[in-house]
């Protein structure tokens, strides 16, 4: 996606105002966080107009937005977002994994819903300010983590769709624990083919606030059936596509002895993951020799379709050696079964919940985020 460049004011970090809540918080004991639900002090805020463009930003402390109940946001789902996790080393030191990834994906979320656009650097550097700020609020213990959630919603006050005349660019941070508290525990998964995440042409493949409200009932669906999630199918076909609100990756053994990392294509319907991105660097990393990781030997990564049906037939086989999903949040969930038209179809998994690649990515993946191991993805702040 190219995006029009404006002759309006960009985001201006010089201009940055910062007033501090005059009544901060302690921060509640890590083993009390439940995922999401707890705020640090501050928040970023900046807000844009048609007519003046990006407006100065201000740090200012968390708490109520104030807007007429006639904002376009509240009518037509103008509301994009993005999730991205803070950690804190042991050092001290405080990294981002990949944020210029999130930067650009919130740029195109803008850009499909015309949202205005803004430069990542000036945005990234605000969004560094404000964790600087709530630092203390970062947990230590192993598998903890600040979630920061960037959002920017419509806010011109009139009814009718037209791209909004206003809009407010903020961020929200949360101290959040590791998803899965119990450790690693397989889930199963409802094959969903009577709702769609996404369609062809749709907006599947950004990250804007619609795909989600939509996605609650099918949830609520798949748990009454005793599924934890949903496997969102597409097509006659029953392709594979994402696993809730993560990408998907299955691995098939061919009968050669090559193990085949698969994950769908950027087709318009797949959200292009940072983790997913990062699977595939590593999994390529390995396959070519450029980077060799403890994986099979005999591997290939590759991107394409995968209907229902080739999973079935190798689940029975034996040629399916396992199924994941991967996203900022729970970083790998393994699958043990999908309920899929009245069937269960059983998903390898090894005693410790993973398999043989799910294993070695998780490994990969939480070593660059906590600094383990160096990594260029890891941002300083
Ligand atoms: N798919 C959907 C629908 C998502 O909401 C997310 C979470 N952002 C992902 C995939 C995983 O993306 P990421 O790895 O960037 O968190």
């Amino acid at each position: 996606i190219t995006h029009s460049p404006s002759s309006l004011p960009d985001i201006d970090p010089s201009k940055l105002e910062v007033i501090q809540n005059p009544n901060p918080k302690t921060p509640p004991p890590a083993s009390t966080l439940v995922f999401g639900h707890t705020f640090t002090d501050h928040m970023l805020t900046v807000p844009w107009s048609a007519a003046n463009g990006w407006d100065a930003p201000r740090i200012i402390p968390y708490g109520p937005l104030s807007l007429e109940p006639s904002s376009t946001v509240f009518h037509y789902a103008q509301c994009i977002f993005e999730g991205m996790k803070a950690y804190r080393q042991p050092n001290g030191k405080v990294t981002l994994f990949r944020p210029d990834m999130n930067m650009k994906r919130m740029n195109n979320s803008a850009h499909r819903i015309a949202l205005p656009n803004f430069n990542c650097d000036s945005f990234l550097e605000l969004i560094k300010k404000l964790i600087r700020l709530d630092k203390h609020w970062i947990p230590t213990q192993s598998g903890h983590s600040l979630y920061v959630r960037p959002t920017m919603i419509g806010t011109q006050t009139s009814i009718g769709v037209s791209p909004p005349n206003q809009a407010l660019l903020y961020v929200i941070c949360s101290p959040v624990g590791p998803y899965y508290p119990q450790g690693f525990k397989p889930v199963s998964l409802h094959g969903t083919s009577e709702y769609v995440r996404a369609s062809p042409g749709g907006t599947g493949a950004f990250k804007v606030g619609i795909n989600y409200a939509p996605g609650v009932l099918p949830q609520k669906a798949a748990a009454t059936l005793g599924y934890s999630q949903n496997l969102w199918l597409h097509g006659p076909e029953h392709y594979l596509t994402e696993v809730g609100t993560m990408n998907l990756f299955v691995v098939f053994k061919r009968p050669d002895g090559t193990h085949e990392l698969v994950t769908p294509p950027l087709d318009g319907m797949i959200l292009p993951g940072v983790t997913r991105d990062s699977v595939l660097a590593l999994g390529r990393g390995h396959a070519s020799g450029t980077h060799r990781l403890d994986l099979p030997d005999k591997f290939v990564v590759t991107e394409r379709q995968v209907p229902m049906k080739e999973v079935q037939e190798a689940s029975k086989n034996g040629s399916l050696v396992e199924l994941f999903g991967a996203g900022t949040a729970a970083v790998i969930t393994t699958v043990d079964k999908i309920g899929y038209l009245g069937e269960e179809v059983i998903i390898p998994t090894g005693s410790d919940g993973m398999g043989p690649v799910s294993r070695i990515m998780w490994k990969e993946l939480v070593g660059r985020q906590t600094g383990v191991i160096p990594s260029e993805w890891s941002v300083e702040i």
